[in-house]
């Protein structure tokens, strides 16, 4: 619809951003993520593991053809993508324009969960269940073109999310629901 639009109206700019999972937190612990009820996505549910709300991860399938038979994806610290070029998107863009915003690197969810229980030093228990209905195998960004054309890159450091969502978590155990946003207002 959106490019259907462009060419229909020539004074139309439309650049879409397709980003893939964002993960992470604000460093200051400040800002992060805080699914209601029960996550679905990998990083939530395996910080309420981490954190004993849930009794363990169920690890979606081990039978895909990868290194360790889990699933591999992208995971995009969400403060690089909260740092999105809209300078080189401003004024003067006509037509249709789609980017990836990724990092270009896969992470199996056992790597995930590794770099988790390092980053916190909680354990993660785990076990491996059926595979999850609708997913892919494999599933990352080729980042060039936003590279090239837009001069947006974001770094890979599973560490430093892993590291940020701990302290987001530690800080926040409830989430938004306590002292963070008297402290956001201050
Ligand atoms: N996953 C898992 N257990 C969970 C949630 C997710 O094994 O409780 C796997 C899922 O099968 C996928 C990966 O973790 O391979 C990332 O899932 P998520 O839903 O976070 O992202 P998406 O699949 O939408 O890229």
């Amino acid at each position: 619809m959106l490019r259907d639009t462009c060419a229909a109206d020539e004074e139309w700019g439309v650049v879409i951003l397709r980003y893939f999972n964002p993960i992470g937190a604000h460093p200051s612990g400040l800002l992060g993520e805080d699914p209601k009820g029960i996550p679905n996505n990998l990083m939530p549910y395996i910080t309420r593991v981490a954190t004993g709300k849930q009794p363990h991860l169920k690890v979606f399938g081990n039978d895909y053809p990868t290194r360790m038979g889990e699933a591999r994806r992208e995971y995009l610290p969400a403060m690089h993508l909260s740092r999105a070029p809209p300078d080189q998107l401003s004024s003067g863009f006509t037509g249709a324009e789609a980017y990836n915003l990724g990092t270009g690197v896969g992470v199996t969810v056992l790597e995930m969960v590794e770099a988790f229980q390092q980053a916190s030093s909680s354990p993660v228990p785990y076990t491996i269940e059926g595979r999850r209905p609708g997913d892919v195998a494999i599933c990352y960004a080729d980042p060039s073109k936003a590279q090239g054309d837009l001069k947006w890159r974001a770094e890979h450091s599973l560490a430093d999310m892993c590291r940020d969502v701990w302290r987001w978590t530690t800080k926040n155990p409830d989430g938004y629901s306590t002292g963070v946003k008297e402290e956001l207002l201050r």
